[in-house]
């Protein structure tokens, strides 16, 4: 692609401007879901403010992100499940967008190691993280391209316990033993 960005990869922009999708909305962020979700539940907190992505923070944007994390805490305690909050180091789609994901990993879009790695690794970037570094040094300090490669290429292993799955087929069936039943 030469550098230049691909057209789906503005598609959150019209997304958060869809009230169809609309789950919270307050003044400075909107919260929608997942399009295609990683697990049961599975929602995305954008800003209302044009912000491209997370190598584009900086110390002034952490109102806005202590902002976001109280949100998403408060929407989170809706449900009955644990959440994981976090940015991907290297988005794939424009416009900052934190990630609100349940940890079953169930959801009907999880379909590749790919998609596993980008949650379970260091490549997932907690917002308490995000939060910390712009504190502390005004950016977000970030893996190299090469790292982040090869955080994606890494062999599979559960988020829960030691079981290192062959593949995805594997994978998602050992993850049923991880599902609270009551
Ligand atoms: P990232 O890899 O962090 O850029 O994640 C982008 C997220 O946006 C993925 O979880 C996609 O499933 C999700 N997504 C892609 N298109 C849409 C859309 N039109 N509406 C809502 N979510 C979307
Ligand atoms: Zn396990």
């Amino acid at each position: 692609m030469n550098g230049s960005k691909q057209f789906w990869q503005f598609n959150l922009y019209k997304a958060m401007r869809d009230p169809s999708l609309i789950a919270y909305e307050d003044e400075l962020v909107v919260i929608i879901k997942d399009k295609y979700p990683k697990s049961e539940e599975h929602f995305l907190v954008l800003p209302q403010a044009t912000i491209p992505e997370i190598r584009s923070l900086n110390a002034s944007h952490l109102p806005l992100l202590r902002h976001m994390d109280r949100v998403s805490r408060s929407f989170c305690a809706n449900f009955n499940h644990v959440f994981w909050a976090g940015f991907h180091a290297k988005p794939t789609m424009m416009q900052l967008h934190l990630h609100l994901i349940s940890d079953d990993f169930r959801g009907s879009g999880l379909k590749t190691a790919k998609h596993w790695n980008s949650y379970t690794t260091s490549f997932f970037v907690s917002i308490s993280r995000v939060i910390h570094d712009l504190e502390t040094n005004g950016r977000v300090l970030l893996p190299s391209n090469a790292s982040l490669n090869e955080l994606l290429r890494a062999p599979l292993q559960c988020h829960k316990c030691l079981f290192k799955p062959s593949n995805m087929a594997t994978l998602k069936v050992h993850l049923i033993s991880h599902t609270p039943t009551d």
